[in-house]
This record gives C-alpha cells, structure tokens and sequence, in this order.
C-alpha cells in the first residue's frame, strides 16, 4: 500500500523551522492601499546567510513589500513567513516577529536628544527589560562593529549622515535579528559618505548575515548580492544572480531600468 503524506490536524503547530528551510517565504503577497493595488502576487524564497537585492523605479512597491515582510503593512492576500511563522496570523506575537527581523530605513530617526551608545541600547533595555550592562557591553562592541568607536558619547546632530546610518544599523543589530531589511539606506546621504554605510552593510554580509536590500546602488547590488529581483508595477518582472541581471537581462522593462541607472 503506498503511504500517504500525514494530513496535519486543525490548529496543529506548523512544524519546527530548520536553517536548511527558506528563513524568508514570500508566496503570492497582494498587497493594496484603498483601490490601487500595489503588489500583485510577488513571490521569493531567502535562505539563511543570502543576501538578495530589489531593485526597479520609483512607486514600484519596493518599500511596501520589504514593510510587509517585518509586518508594518498587512497583506489582502498570499502569505510571507519569517522562520516558518505566517507575518500576518493575528495570532503572531509580534514583538517576536521584530526581534528576528531588523530594518533600517532611509530616515534613519535617531533620537536627538540620546548618545550614539544611548540610542543602541534603547530597545534591548527598554522592549525587551534586558540588563542594562550587559546591553552596554553590546552596545559598544556593535558601536566599535560599524566603525564608530569613540563616538558612543556623541549626539546625532554631531555625526554626519552616514555616520548616523550606521548607528541606527548598529542599534538595529542590538535586537540580534536573524534577517535584515534595509530600504534604500543610503538615498538621502552625501555620496562621500555613501561608501562607509556601504562597507558596513557589506562586512554584515560577509559575516554572514541574511539581507534583504531595497538599493539604487547597482554596482554595490552587483558586488554584494547572491541574488537580484528586478521589480516593476507591483511584479518582480525578472531576478537572477546579479552577473546575469546585470549584463544579460532578458525582459525590456529590466534592460531600459538598467540603460538609465548604471
Ligand atoms: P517604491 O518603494 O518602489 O518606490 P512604494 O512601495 O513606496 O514604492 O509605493 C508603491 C505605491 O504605493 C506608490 O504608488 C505609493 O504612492 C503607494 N503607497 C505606498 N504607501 C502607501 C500608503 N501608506 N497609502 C497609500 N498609498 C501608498
Ligand atoms: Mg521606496
């Protein structure tokens, strides 16, 4: 008799994540705001340690679909895991569901009135009632991480804009995610200080940190990424290794983004 797969009970728990499972499911996500629907079934696998970039124009549904995946914008339909967990099960505790998944946005929003060190060690003491030395400890090894060593006693307004990226990158890190989101991190930088945020985000990369990029920096995409998603009108149009998006895109739309961007 052949055996048939076991039929999982109502409201059983999902079974246990494992590293070897995608640590990002994004399945069929729509995705709308009032009538205009934004994502229309975007769908992608990250494993553990990949680090995949989106690219595509302005008002494609970049930043909406990277919201979606650490649950800031609900979805109408589809589904996205995070370690096996469904985002959007009502269920969800969702302070766990930030601890695994970090991000950091264009608008880096350091609170002005708190020191670099202050402003890292926020939420690990305030959200999660960690101790306090042993956040500092922390604190100050992912200051020294992102190059900042010598400035945890400094405001924001003293640093410099990319200097401030990383410390919101580093007090991001603080939670120890597994997964990190960066939304076109360093769009609103001067181009002299692009470079750093860059290193940072690559030297996380190497160490083997999972990354989801929303970027306009194609040579840095081209560098650093396992895998590149192409993303147009709420569709990923194309993807593939970046050697193969960048230099042999097979869809129009893909080839006139890239005649315009690099
Ligand atoms: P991208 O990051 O690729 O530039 P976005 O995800 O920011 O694109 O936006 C995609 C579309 O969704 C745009 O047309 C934008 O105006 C719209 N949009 C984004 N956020 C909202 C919102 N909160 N309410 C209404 N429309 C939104
Ligand atoms: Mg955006």
């Amino acid at each position: 008799m052949l055996s048939r797969p076991k039929k999982t009970a109502p409201g059983a728990a999902a079974p246990a994540w494992t590293p070897d499972m995608p640590l990002v499911e994004v399945h069929d996500v729509h995705k709308s705001f009032g009538d205009l629907e934004v994502l229309k079934g975007v769908s992608f696998n990250v494993s553990q340690g990949e680090v995949v970039c989106i690219i595509g124009p302005s008002g494609s549904g970049k930043s909406t679909l990277i919201r979606c995946i650490n649950g800031l914008n609900n979805i109408q339909q589809g589904s996205i895991k995070v370690e096996g967990q469904e985002v959007n099960d009502p269920n969800l505790n969702l302070l766990e569901l930030r601890k695994k998944v970090g991000i950091v946005f264009q608008q880096y929003n350091l609170f002005p009135h708190k020191t670099a060190l202050e402003n890292v060690m926020m939420a690990p003491v305030k959200v999660l009632k960690e101790p306090k030395k042993e956040v500092e400890e922390r604190a100050r090894a992912l200051i020294a991480k992102v190059r900042l060593g010598g400035k945890e006693d400094v405001y924001p307004g003293h640093l410099s804009g990319g200097q401030q990226q990383r410390v919101a990158i580093a007090r991001s890190l603080a939670m120890r995610p597994d997964v990190m989101l960066f939304d076109e991190v360093t769009a609103a930088l001067d181009p002299e200080t692009v470079k750093e945020v860059l290193l940072t985000i690559k030297e996380l990369a190497a160490e083997g940190m999972t990354c989801i990029l929303v970027t306009h920096e194609m040579g840095f995409a081209r560098e650093v990424a396992d895998h590149v998603y192409f993303t147009d009108r709420g569709v990923i149009v194309e993807h593939g290794p970046p050697e193969e998006l960048f230099t042999r895109a097979k869809d129009e739309r893909t080839q006139r983004f890239l005649s315009q961007v690099i």
